[in-house]
């Protein structure tokens, strides 16, 4: 088992309280309460279904989730650690809403970490992450085949970052974490159609570089994938909503429905 699945399966573990809560979405969403809401808001943006500059109100939140104002507020503000949400002085958050222009910025630095990256990685990378890595890109590929794009974009953004673990160097890692939650959103924002972002053939191959020691192969791969992920963006695309009740209609349905404990997922 690895590592990320034991730490997975103690979250489990630490979840019993919530059961009692209308908890329903993505198996993925484990955790504390403001887990929970992180990753339901987080889904709906990466997902679409909020639009960006969609105001989130502590209080229909609260409702709509069941839990206190503060555990939104947690919530939220790792949400906005993460540049995901922006959270405005007195007049609380929205999604954020990276133009063409932050985009366009955020993308050439994410190719030159992810090159200095790669080169690392084949350096360091361990036999124990090489395998990590690869556990990760099945884990995204089954997420992609049963539907779940929010778990999928996320995951490949965890695999881009356990990547960036395995080249050993911290101020790289600090920088590529905000950068991949910052990719993600551009991706949800601008991608166009339901096609998966990261390749994971690309993020196979990318490993099988990594583990010969090739490091000219591997960024070589490496700089196809980003040019891949940069390709399928379609700049005008706008099809989210800004209604909260009605991205989280789901959640409001099984409260009603099952007020006492939801099927286990
Ligand atoms: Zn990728």
């Amino acid at each position: 088992m690895t590592a990320e699945l034991l730490t997975r399966a103690r979250m489990n573990e630490q979840l019993q309280p919530l059961k009692k809560q209308p908890r329903v979405g993505k198996a993925s969403h484990s955790g504390t309460q403001d887990d929970v809401v992180y990753a339901h808001i987080f889904d709906a943006i990466l997902e679409q279904r909020l639009a960006p500059g969609t105001k989130l109100s502590e209080e229909a939140l609260g409702e709509i989730f069941g839990v206190s104002r503060t555990i939104i507020r947690r919530a939220l503000s790792r949400l906005a650690h993460e540049s995901v949400v922006l959270l405005r002085p007195n007049r609380g958050a929205v999604v954020a809403s990276p133009s063409v222009e932050d985009a366009r910025q955020i993308f050439y630095s994410r190719r030159l970490v992810e090159r200095a990256i790669t080169e690392l990685a084949v350096e360091h990378a361990t036999a124990e992450q090489l395998a990590e890595l690869r556990q990760m890109v099945a884990d995204e590929q089954a997420s992609f085949s049963r539907g779940d794009r929010g778990a999928g974009i996320r995951l490949s953004g965890e695999f881009h970052l356990k990547l960036a673990e395995a080249a050993k160097n911290a101020p790289l890692i600090s920088f590529q974490r905000s950068l991949v939650s910052q990719t993600s959103l551009i991706i949800a924002q601008y991608e166009s159609g339901s096609r998966s972002h990261c390749s994971y053939d690309e993020h196979n191959q990318l490993i099988d570089a990594i583990e010969a020691r090739d490091a000219v192969k591997a960024v070589s791969l490496m700089m196809h994938h980003m040019d891949h992920i940069d390709s399928k963006l379609n700049l005008d695309e706008d099809s989210a909503s800004d209604d909260l009740h009605a991205v989280f209609s789901h959640l409001l349905q099984t409260k009603k429905k099952a007020p006492r404990s939801a099927a286990p997922r």
